[in-house]
């Protein structure tokens, strides 16, 4: 990376800003509302030195533990979470979630399309022990027009539903993500339907992007990753599920065994980075919204086709691009991982990712292994080429890479 601060880039980066200062704005406001849910529920459970300590065996009543899973609860207005660095990753704790609440015989309906590609194997795969392998029925309405299609949902409604499930953001798709004002009158139209349903949202890439969370308009469950939004960037690794007491505790039976649940669980190499994480998360989300909003802007004035239009408030901390060309795809993919503070050297190629359709090619020069709260960048080969671009820990950072993914690209004359 050859930059200087006066060349064309950072100007055209400047412009760019300037075009979008008012919505950058309201960001800093919805971080602010955030930052103080996070601290309050700090406080509520004088979290101090001790939640942070080293537990290792069983991890009975370890209150570090248990400590930081009340925290999650609290600032996210559910009455019971699971934190954990054992939970893998994202898919694990919404696969834990699915698993733990449903049983044969029950329908499962996805009112948002299909769920995220990993989550989707875990659903129907064939003999790997999937939902599907289980007896559960599977059936999805696609959005329509960038909202839930609530005749087929009333269709589908005909039937008995255990489970209908939200993907709040976007997933490999040309589509917005859902805002907390959707979710909210989903929640209401599936109750009014049947009442005793279950309404389970994946919230990845959603926490701190409102000031409200899925849980507290109407969903009794969620869960997430904590390398993204909620780990604020400093979570080495885990997940969490929050909402209902008794559905929280169906799916810490799944996370461990049906007999223990979460009373076990310990972790050696102590909490710090979870607490840390989740008090810089709503700041770190924030950032990573305004270089969402400076990408978007700056493409758009490019003539690129970008989702959430320029303007529009953000759903989730992800920008989608479209290019023309797969060339244009792995170039700008190329230039966010050499904009990179790790691996910044390395050329990222097109791979067979576990758990995806197509060949994914994806920029991740993270700190964290594959964190994409961090800057990163991904995207299946396929039609339309679209790049996938999240996070970034710090703004600034953001506008480094912006201006070298124009220089890497040529788009500036
Ligand atoms: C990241 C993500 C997941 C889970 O993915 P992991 O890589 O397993 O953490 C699920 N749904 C959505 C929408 C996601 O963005």
């Amino acid at each position: 990376m050859q930059l200087r601060q006066n060349d064309k880039e950072f100007e055209f980066v400047a412009k760019a800003e300037k075009a979008i200062a008012a919505d950058l704005a309201r960001v800093d406001e919805i971080a602010l509302q955030n930052q103080a849910k996070v601290l309050d529920a700090f406080h509520a459970h004088n979290v101090g030195q001790r939640h942070f300590a080293q537990t290792n065996g069983y991890g009975y009543d370890d209150i570090g533990r248990d400590t930081l899973a009340a925290v999650f609860a609290d600032a996210f207005g559910a009455e019971s979470a699971v934190v954990s660095p054992q939970i893998v990753s994202g898919t694990h704790a919404l696969t834990a979630a699915l698993f733990g609440l449903l049983r044969p015989g029950d329908v499962l309906l996805s009112v948002s399309g299909e769920p995220y590609d990993t989550l989707k194997e875990a659903i129907v795969g064939k003999d790997i022990g999937s939902l599907a392998d289980l007896g559960v029925v599977y059936r999805s309405v696609a959005l329509k027009d960038g909202d839930f299609d609530v005749q087929a949902i009333k269709e589908e409604f005909k039937q008995r539903i255990k489970v209908v499930f939200v993907g709040r953001s976007r997933g490999y798709e040309w589509r917005d993500a859902l805002s907390i004002e959707q979710i909210e009158r989903l929640c209401k139209l599936v109750k009014s339907l049947q009442d005793d349903v279950i309404v389970m949202c994946d919230n990845c890439y959603g926490e701190f992007v409102d000031t409200l969370e899925p849980v507290q308009v109407g969903a009794d469950i969620m869960a997430g990753s904590l390398i993204k939004n909620p780990g604020g960037g400093i979570a080495p690794t885990g997940g969490y599920i929050c909402g209902k007491k008794e559905l929280v505790r169906q799916a810490t039976f799944r996370l461990t065994s049906p007999s223990i649940g979460c009373e076990v669980g310990s972790y050696a190499y102590g909490y710090r980075e979870f607490y840390q994480g989740f008090f810089l998360a709503p700041h770190v989300t924030a950032q990573a919204i305004k270089t969402s909003m400076l990408f978007g802007a700056a493409f758009d004035m490019l003539g690129y086709q970008t989702m959430p239009r320029t303007g529009a408030v953000c759903r989730d901390i992800i920008r989608s691009i479209k290019f023309n060309t797969e060339d244009e795809l792995t170039a700008f993919v190329r230039a966010i991982q050499s904009a990179s503070p790790v691996d910044g050297n390395v050329t990222p190629f097109a791979w067979d990712m576990p758990g995806y359709e197509d060949q994914v090619i994806m920029a991740a020069g993270t700190f964290v292994a594959g964190a994409s709260i961090e800057l990163s960048a991904d995207s299946p080969i396929r039609k339309p080429y679209i790049a996938y671009l999240q996070g970034g820990l710090t703004y600034e950072h953001r506008k480094i890479a912006l201006a070298n993914c124009l220089k890497t690209l040529n788009l500036i004359h």
